[in-house]
């Protein structure tokens, strides 16, 4: 392959092919819009086509495509080839500045939440000239806009971009006033962690319910679970590992800057992190590797699950969304530096960052509900729906030597021995980590720990660049009229710490009891479900606060409330007619079966076998036709919201009172039997 600095990125539309490939203004005028944000002259569309097909062909490509975000769980895609017919059989390959523009995929059938119905179906995805483009399969992929006929934002990618510009206003308003003038914009930045599951492939193909619904909707707890904790950080099995090599190449050639990976807590769990990048690249190329990862396990005889829960009792995966925000001159926003009790600048983006949870937590939290999860979120594995802020003992101290009016001792940097002549002295951080936390500062960032592996991250990044250009405008608006820009800045530091410090920072263990109780004396919010975070995300307040800052109109935001409660009702929907399937054409006849063996068979084991599986199986079915009755009933009752409740309330309960007895008899129905293949058959392997 060669080494990785001669595979990194050769399948992308580089800055590297830019400057090779392009005219010098060209190529210039492109670099603006891709670091500063700088609108592309019309009149450069075609020269930057051209080049982008010339070099896509010189690649094998025979197609291109806009590849885009709607409001699904996955990217869209419509491949169209570069051929053009000349007439009298011949042909050339053409590629115009409006193809790489838009273009009209129609694709009236994506979800829209009522923004159009299917009599009015034009929608338009728009190139994304601030992601790269870059080939896989034969196709140019140029990242795209998807929007209605209307101009109203259909997809995850537009709010995104919009909710960028927002913050980058209000952030330069306030660098301003430190002083940094030179400072034209600011990105926000993002770095996924993500967590996934490998299976044997053959397996996978073995159960309907994780080809339909990517998680387990059956199987008992194996004798063996993730107690020993010796799959955590242990070394990756050899056809992991190859798994693993190829999978970076191909993220490398990519332009995906795959780093570190290791096994995570649960058995068959891994997890596979990038070095950041802007948050909208990050989006992008998040979603190109769960793509790579998919294909490339399949190849390796895998199936790789990106569910929030794929097996009861074990652990699920998140993606953890490093986040901070940085300027076009390279400053980190969120570098608290050597001294940060007399940095205020960074002090105010600091305080900035604590009062927008604070202020709009139940945005953070619907930025991640879904279905799938809420098996996740307060399950002992993951952060609780209750959103807090760690900052660590360094910050913390910090904050309440400001909120006190006290005198700070900064920490002295200590080493540690480990107590081995031959080991050398090593420096200690200011700082340890807390796990717990939805929200954690770690050294020069936070880390928002609620999102699911499954999910775009560009929800979340979208709603925390809002909400942190709301309060940079609340500090930027004040702060402009004081007399005293550092005397005023200081005063409204302390005003934030002094009123957080005992309200949304929190530093003790996120997944106790006690912190349940203790956020609720708080009156912090606590929305354990999906259908309730959703329901208040159109309230007055955050109908505002998006329109403000243009990022979605109030129709555009109601829209996406609507397609939420859809998916959620959907996507339990399906599990619940998967699990009626699973039971009536493989459990039930399995368990006759065995029953019928255990009653030809002489002895009094077997007898009383049968009478426990005979009674199981009774329970089973019955369970099965309350479900089949509940799903009926979700037909009536009513739509989005109350659909949403009765989904939670009445077929949740029921799908796990089918799982209760099945899962029983998974455990005394003999292996030759049993249908399907249970967890011990999946992660030991
Ligand atoms: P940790 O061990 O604290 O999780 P890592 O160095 O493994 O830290 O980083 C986790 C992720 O955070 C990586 O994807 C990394 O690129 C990303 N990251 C580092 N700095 C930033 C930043 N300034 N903004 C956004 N993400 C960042
Ligand atoms: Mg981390």
């Amino acid at each position: 392959m060669g080494t990785i600095t001669e595979v990194f990125a050769t399948s992308v539309f580089s800055d590297k092919v830019m400057k090779e490939r392009l005219p010098a203004d060209v190529y210039a005028a492109m670099k603006r819009t891709i670091h500063h944000a700088e609108a592309l002259d019309p009149n450069y569309i075609n020269t930057v086509a051209a080049a982008m097909k010339d070099w896509a062909i010189s690649k094998g490509c025979t197609h291109f495509s806009h590849w885009f975000q709607p409001l699904t769980a996955s990217t869209a895609e419509k491949h169209d080839s570069f051929l053009l017919p000349k007439g009298g059989m011949s042909a050339i390959e053409a590629f115009t500045g409006k193809n790489l523009l838009q273009s009209e995929p129609d694709a009236s059938s994506f979800p829209s939440g009522g923004l159009r119905g299917t009599c009015n179906a034009r929608g338009y995805s728009v190139w994304d000239p601030t992601s790269y483009a870059f080939v896989k399969n034969k196709c140019l992929y140029i990242p795209a806009c998807f929007v209605s006929y209307t101009g109203e934002a259909m997809d995850k990618k537009i709010p995104l971009l919009r909710s960028v510009e927002a913050l980058s206003k209000e952030a330069v308003r306030l660098l301003h006033l430190c002083g940094k003038t030179d400072v034209h914009y600011v990105r926000t930045t993002a770095g996924p962690e993500q967590e996934y599951f490998l299976i044997p492939y053959d397996l996978y193909m073995k159960r309907k319910d994780l080809q339909y619904t990517g998680r387990t909707l059956f199987g008992a707890k194996p004798s063996k679970g993730q107690e020993l904790d010796d799959q955590y950080f242990a070394a990756i099995k050899p056809q992991v590992k190859v798994f693993m090599e190829d999978c970076n190449i191909e993220l490398w050639r990519l332009g995906i800057n795959a780093t570190t990976e290791h096994n995570e807590a649960a058995p068959c769990q891994h997890e596979l992190a990038p070095i950041f990048d802007t948050t909208n690249i990050s989006n992008d190329t998040n979603r190109l590797a769960l793509d790579v990862m998919k294909t490339t396990a399949q190849k390796h005889g895998f199936a790789c699950l990106f569910h929030e829960k794929p097996f009861k009792g074990i652990n699920g995966s998140g993606k953890h969304n490093n986040w901070s925000m940085a300027t076009d001159q390279g400053e980190n926003l969120l570098n608290p530096t050597s001294d940060p009790y007399h940095n205020t600048q960074f002090l105010l983006f600091l305080a900035a960052a604590i009062q927008s949870v604070s202020d709009y937590s139940e945005l953070l939290r619907v930025s991640i509900a879904t279905a799938g999860n809420d098996h996740r979120l307060g399950a002992l594995e993951a952060p609780p729906a209750i959103l807090s802020v760690y900052l660590g003992d360094e910050l913390t101290a910090v904050v309440n030597a400001i909120a006190d009016g006290k005198k700070y001792v900064s920490p002295v940097k200590t080493t540690m021995n480990v107590g081995v002549a031959a080991i050398p002295e090593l420096k200690k951080d200011t700082t340890d980590r807390n796990r717990t936390s939805p929200f954690a500062f770690t050294g020069n960032k936070f880390e928002f720990r609620m999102s699911g592996a499954s999910q775009s991250i560009s929800e979340p990044n979208m709603v925390l660049n809002t909400i942190m250009a709301e309060t940079l405008r609340k500090f930027a608006n004040r702060l402009e009229r004081a007399k005293d820009f550092e005397t005023a800045a200081r005063k409204l530091i302390r005003e934030v710490f002094k009123r957080e410090k005992d309200h949304i920072i929190f530093n003790g263990n996120g997944y106790s009891k006690q912190w349940q109780e203790e956020a609720a004396r708080r009156g912090l919010p606590n929305h354990a479900t999906t259908p309730e975070a959703i329901s208040v995300y159109d309230k007055p307040e955050y109908v505002k606060l998006f329109a403000d800052h243009a990022v979605l109109t109030p129709d555009e935001l109601r829209c996406r409330k609507a397609v939420m409660f859809d998916n959620y009702v959907n996507q339990i929907k399906i599990e619940a007619q998967t699990m009626c399937e699973m039971v009536i054409r493989d459990i039930l006849p399995a368990c006759f079966g065995y029953s019928t063996e255990l009653s030809v068979t002489d002895s009094s084991a077997a007898a009383e076998i049968g009478v426990r599986v005979n009674t199981l199986t009774d329970d089973l079915y019955a369970a099965t036709k309350n479900l089949e009755k509940a799903l009926e009933g979700l037909k009536s009752a009513g739509i989005g919201e109350e659909k949403a409740y009765y989904t939670r309330d009445v077929i949740r309960p029921a799908m796990d009172a089918v799982r209760a007895p099945a899962d029983e008899l998974e455990t005394i129905v003999s292996r030759e039997y049993w249908p399907i293949p249970t967890y011990g058959d999946i992660l030991y392997y």
